[in-house]
């Protein structure tokens, strides 16, 4: 069994950090993170514990035995995105994509778009909460 996250998620990488097998990719600070749609969990990895649904903001996670039918194709889309690529073999994020340039005391951001993960970055932002992306990854 495994959890399974949805066309809901809004990628802002809540979920990543209280995964306690660091199996949610793409993570912060890894090339596709980006760019990708969604976020997606391994479900060969994944050990049924709920944290990352209770963190979730947009209510985009659900555990297998309770996917609505509608979103039953997500359980494949998951495990696909994994295929080739499994968590163990997945390279850690770069620490040194998350410092400053050589030089630069302040950090000038562009939040681009307006959708919710837009929007949960600008209030993070404006909150000054955001001293996850300099602290190290596990
Ligand atoms: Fe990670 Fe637990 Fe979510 Fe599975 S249910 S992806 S182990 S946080």
């Amino acid at each position: 069994m495994t959890f399974v996250i949805t066309h809901g998620c809004c990628n802002d990488s809540s979920c990543v950090p209280v995964c306690p097998v660091q199996c949610i990719r793409p993570r912060p600070g890894d090339p596709e993170f980006t760019t990708t749609e969604q976020l997606y969990i391994d479900p060969a990895t994944c050990i049924d514990c709920g944290a990352c649904m209770e963190e979730c903001p947009v209510d985009a996670i659900h555990p297998e035995w309770e996917l609505p039918e509608h979103l039953s194709d997500y359980l494949e889309i998951n495990e696909a995105y994994f295929e080739g690529s499994p968590v163990e073999e997945s390279r850690p994020p770069d620490p040194s994509r998350r410092r400053l340039p050589v030089g630069r005391s302040k950090l000038a951001v562009a939040v681009v778009g307006s959708g919710p993960a837009g929007c949960y970055a600008a209030a993070e932002l404006s909150a000054g909460r955001m001293k996850w992306i300099d602290t190290s990854w596990p």
